[in-house]
This record gives C-alpha cells, sequence and structure tokens, in this order.
C-alpha cells in the first residue's frame, strides 16, 4: 500500500481544524474525534496543510 494518511485518534482534541482545510479526507467522527472518510479524496497539499495545522500534531503520513 502506498503511503496514506492517518490520525492518532487518542491525541487528538477535536478542533476540526483538519475537516475545514481538507474536508475530502477528514471529518468529525462519534465523540468529536477527527476520522479518515476518504485517504484519497484530498490533494497531498491539502493533506500536507492538515498535517501542519493540526494543533495536536496527530496526523501523519504512515507507509
Ligand atoms: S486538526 Fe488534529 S486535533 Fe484537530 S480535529 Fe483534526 S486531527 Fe483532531
Amino acid at each position: 500500500m502506498a503511503r496514506h494518511v492517518e490520525i492518532d485518534v487518542d491525541e487528538c482534541v477535536g478542533c476540526e481544524a483538519c475537516v475545514e482545510v481538507c474536508p475530502g479526507v477528514f471529518a468529525m467522527g462519534p465523540g468529536d474525534i477527527a476520522q479518515v472518510i476518504n485517504p484519497e479524496g484530498g490533494t497531498e497539499e491539502e493533506i500536507n496543510e492538515a498535517i501542519e495545522i493540526c494543533p495536536a500534531n496527530c496526523i501523519s503520513w504512515e507507509d
């Protein structure tokens, strides 16, 4: 599998920033925790922006 974006849900603080910058990939799920709804729903640039903006540093590329 190619590298893909993941959220460490234990660290997510539910700020919704990732959803705002990249709504095709991220959405808020149960418990106001973000989840990846479609790993291919956004551009690499959008995902990188979400990684940078996340205050909990819990979004990352994984192999
Ligand atoms: S930006 Fe980070 S902390 Fe905020 S909702 Fe998304 S994954 Fe959670």
